[in-house]
């Protein structure tokens, strides 16, 4: 395709870091770039501690062991989400309790969490889709009242706010994403922001395979073992100089994606809602411009859109189907219906948006829908 969904975009330093990172001779995980990484976490939004991970699929499944999800237990997360969100708790052997989305968007409906909690139910898993806050302090209200952890699923979330707050920043736990398609990228690659102390140390262990070997090069202790279960969860200092890179220029890449986002906006949005509607970004919560999306009111009108779109060589996307009606979950669903959800899965289409879109490219974009609704 002329005009592919993602382009990913380098800030042109990622070389030299990877280079410098080489050339110092330490090139595994938890070195000087992994540092620069995740202080710039810690001090630009306020985590109380990040570590970074390989994907965000790896922090996820980090958070899950952090909350002791054991099998049995129940775990509340929206249907409309990537399958990393689900199969994090499911390895540990929990049960999945779907919420259904939202009318506005695709995020989960606070409205319906309460009804959904029982004796079991340990975590809510909230994801803040195409970067969107959740209604976080209705979901944190819901969580302290029944004494249950929020994971923050912040994939699509980097520097987006709820009230002031970042993303990221507001539950237990959170778990960030820097896949390709991503706003800040090193091709694969996450990070794990704990916010609640009482998780950092354990964290740590985990995240070095089970052993005691951070606290062991911080000099607390003379030698290090075994001392709990874990992973491998750490990148290697590659992975974090290449981060590094581009989370310096994460105001430019953040300005550029808006400029983009707007212009579909101010395209889209007085287009009348019985046809698709742009975007609802409530009071609460930011704009990060991770995607641009238009709500389609039929699967028919989003298919047409994509043809069209297609003619002219330009790829837009649909995205996640339920995972309530995934081969792998349906039979493990109970019966419950969640129509929004599966509203968004049929109708939902995202735009092409990345740093490099030209402004003719877009152009092009935005004619061919125009027409298409006016044809
Ligand atoms: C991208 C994404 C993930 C997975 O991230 P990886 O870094 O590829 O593991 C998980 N959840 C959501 C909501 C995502 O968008």
């Amino acid at each position: 395709m002329k005009t592919p969904f993602n382009k990913p975009y380098l800030t042109g330093k990622e070389t030299e870091y990877i280079h410098d990172a080489v050339q110092s001779g330490k090139i595994s995980g938890n070195g000087k770039y992994t540092k620069l990484c995740q202080s710039f976490f810690e001090e630009k939004y306020g985590f109380k501690k990040c570590l970074m991970t390989t994907s965000c699929t790896d922090a996820l499944e980090m958070a899950a062991i952090l909350l002791d999800i054991k099998p049995g237990d129940e775990v509340i997360l929206p249907s409309y989400t990537f399958v990393s969100t689900a199969n994090a708790f499911v390895l540990r052997g929990a049960k999945l309790i779907f919420v259904d989305s939202s009318e506005i968007n695709p995020n989960m409906d606070a409205e319906k969490i309460e009804a959904l909690i029982t004796p079991k139910t340990k975590a809510i898993v909230v994801v803040h889709y195409a970067g969107i806050a959740c209604d976080m302090d209705r979901i944190m209200e819901i969580a302290e009242r029944k004494r249950l952890f929020v994971v923050e699923d912040a994939a699509q979330a980097i520097e987006s706010y709820y009230q002031g707050r970042a993303l990221g920043s507001i539950g237990h736990l959170a778990c960030f994403s820097f896949h390709e398609t991503k706003n800040i990228t090193s091709g694969e690659g996450g990070m794990l922001a704990i916010n609640d102390e009482q998780f950092i140390r354990r964290a740590e262990i985990i995240w070095e395979k089970g052993t005691n070997r951070a606290a062991f090069f911080r000099g607390e202790i003379d030698k290090y073992g075994w001392v709990d279960i874990g992973s491998s969860f750490l990148p290697s200092e590659v992975i974090s100089a290449f981060l590094y890179a581009q989370l310096e220029n994460i105001e430019d890449i953040q300005e550029r994606r808006k400029v983009i986002w707007k212009r579909y906006y101010d395209a889209f949005s007085s287009v009348d809602a019985t046809i698709f509607q742009v975007p609802n970004i409530p009071d609460y919560a930011t704009n990060n411009a991770h995607m641009f999306y238009l709500n389609c009111a039929t699967p028919q009108l989003r298919a047409s859109i994509i043809t069209s779109l297609k003619e002219q060589d330009v790829l837009a996307v649909f995205h996640y189907l339920s995972l309530h009606q995934s081969s792998y979950y349906k039979d493990k669903h109970d019966e419950r219906q969640l129509p929004n959800s599966d509203h968004y899965s049929d109708c939902l289409l995202r735009l092409p948006l990345y740093y490099t879109l030209s402004t003719e490219e877009q152009e092009l974009i935005i004619q061919t829908i125009q027409q298409h609704l006016n044809g």
